[in-house]
């Protein structure tokens, strides 16, 4: 018995003082290395795991990294800029996001509200918006002139390419369109045919990737996805995009879903995911590549297990998945496109970037 409490004593005073190191990774090197140092100050002032993330995507939302994150790009059909975004505490699993964000440009901070002062999870549109003034946001349009003449000179192009689908005009002209009768194209198939092997029978509208949208421009895509780990040995995700160049009004992506733009357990690791969220979200990438890292595979490994499943099935999909244990090994894949993600740790020298092979 003396023993054992002997014991007990011991372990409990290790995790007190036991200082972990801080680590952040983010899905993007080159602009996004800016948003890497800024968390990684912050966990080495003294920060959380989650104030790292909130001041790391911070930054790329003010600095509008590749154009993809932040206020004044990607239109939508509407000419509007809209924000997405999540932020994940990965010793709780509490989570806050927010989804097509028109009136307000800092998506992260409202994320973190929403995690704080609801106990509900994903707030889009309107209603987040509403809860933006609540909460004391003040209104900065997401919108500028800039988003207005990407939209015109997209316009100008009989606003192509789009991400309609099955409706013929749309592959010529701007819309309104109209859906009368449902083309045959529509009907689901019975199956279809990846590499020789029947990968799906049944069900309704089997759509393909978006593979010319996402592999024409990077610059049309690329949101911030980040994982930070703090000295107490905390975990959080978060990510941050104004989506995808040209999406239709309303869209949401993957990146403020729980699982598919980013997904942490304090006692696993953390993954985050980056590319066509359309497909990706569908197959929960970052909870799925979390979930192989529990079960012993190494970030690696699970990363590729997760690009792996979504191209067996969309082969041409672009899109890159991050990952980090407990033990800090970290690692990622891409699919159809060339990728680098950037890292920072106590004992990395400054920001490092890592180079994927595809
Ligand atoms: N996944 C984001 C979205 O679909 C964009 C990106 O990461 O490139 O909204």
């Amino acid at each position: 018995m003396l023993i054992k409490i002997g014991i007990t004593a011991i372990v409990a005073f290790a995790a007190v003082v036991s200082c972990k190191e801080n680590f952040v990774m983010n899905t993007w090197s080159g602009v996004f290395e800016d948003a890497t140092a800024e968390a990684y100050r912050t966990l080495a002032n003294g920060g959380s795991a989650l104030d790292g993330v909130e001041n790391g995507c911070r930054i790329c939302e003010t600095e509008q990294c590749d154009t993809s994150v932040g206020y004044g790009n990607h239109p939508d059909t509407r000419s509007h800029t809209s924000l997405d975004a999540m932020i994940m505490d990965g010793d709780n699993f509490d989570v806050g996001s927010v989804g097509f964000i028109r009136k307000y440009r800092n998506a992260i901070t409202l994320a973190r509200y929403v995690m704080v002062y609801t106990s509900q999870t994903l707030l889009v549109g309107e209603g987040a918006e509403e809860f933006a003034q609540m909460v004391g946001f003040s209104e900065d349009s997401a919108t500028t002139s800039n988003t207005v003449s990407v939209y015109d000179a997209w316009r100008d192009a009989n606003c192509q390419p789009n991400f309609y689908e099955n409706i013929p005009a749309a592959t010529s002209q701007c819309g309104p369109y109209h859906i009368d009768p449902l083309p045959s194209s529509a009907v689901a198939k019975d199956s279809w045919q990846v590499n020789s092997t029947t990968v799906r029978v049944s069900g309704v509208g089997l759509r393909g990737g978006n593979e010319k949208l996402w592999a024409a421009n990077r610059e049309d895509h690329d949101t911030i996805g980040m994982i930070t780990i703090d000295s107490n040995g905390s975990l959080a995700c978060g990510t941050s995009t104004n989506g995808a160049n040209h999406k239709i009004a309303g869209r949401v992506g993957d990146s403020p879903i729980t699982g598919a733009g980013c997904y942490a357990d304090t006692t696993v690791g953390g993954c985050a995911a980056t590319g066509d969220g359309d497909v990706m979200m569908r197959f929960l990438p970052a909870f799925y590549a979390v979930t192989l890292m529990e079960s012993g595979q190494s970030p690696t490994q699970a990363s590729q297990a997760a690009i792996r499943r979504i191209a067996k099935v969309f082969p041409t999909f672009s899109g890159a998945v991050v990952c980090v244990n407990t033990d800090l090994f970290h690692g990622g894949a891409s699919n159809n496109m060339s990728f680098s993600y950037s890292y920072a740790s106590d004992s990395s020298d400054g920001v490092q970037v890592v180079t994927v092979a595809e």
